[in-house]
């Protein structure tokens, strides 16, 4: 189980129930990587390097099977993920919105909740 920041767990399910369903825990977010490397060389940049020259992405199956994983094995609920060339491709970028808004996790549908992407 992961650590909360103040050494709690990962989910916050009892404590938002002692409180009547408003957590006074702070949330636990499940961070995702949906990229890795970048398609442009900029001449100051490590990225590059870094990924050595390469860009690999994640399609939306693995992002939404990652976000099922998280919930299921750690009860994360909130996720974050920054992604710099979200937009670089509108068939990937809508390819992920398509099947997170088809998703569910834990029989509620994505599409029912809040979904901040960009
Ligand atoms: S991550 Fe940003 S700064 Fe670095 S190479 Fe890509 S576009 Fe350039």
């Amino acid at each position: 189980m992961l650590a909360g920041p103040g050494g709690g767990g990962a989910s916050t399910s009892s404590a938002e129930s002692a409180a009547g369903g408003a957590s006074t825990a702070p949330a636990v977010y499940g961070s995702l990587v949906t990229t890795f490397g970048c398609k442009f060389s900029c001449a100051y940049c490590l990225i590059p390097a870094y990924n050595q020259r390469q860009h690999r992405v994640k399609r939306g199956a693995r992002i939404a099977e990652e976000m099922m994983r998280l919930n299921d094995e750690y009860g994360i609920r909130y996720f974050f993920g920054a992604d710099d060339n979200f937009f670089n491709n509108k068939a990937r970028t809508l390819e992920i919105v398509d099947t997170l808004a088809g998703a569910q996790i834990n029989g509620v549908s994505l599409n029912d909740r809040r979904i901040q992407l960009g």
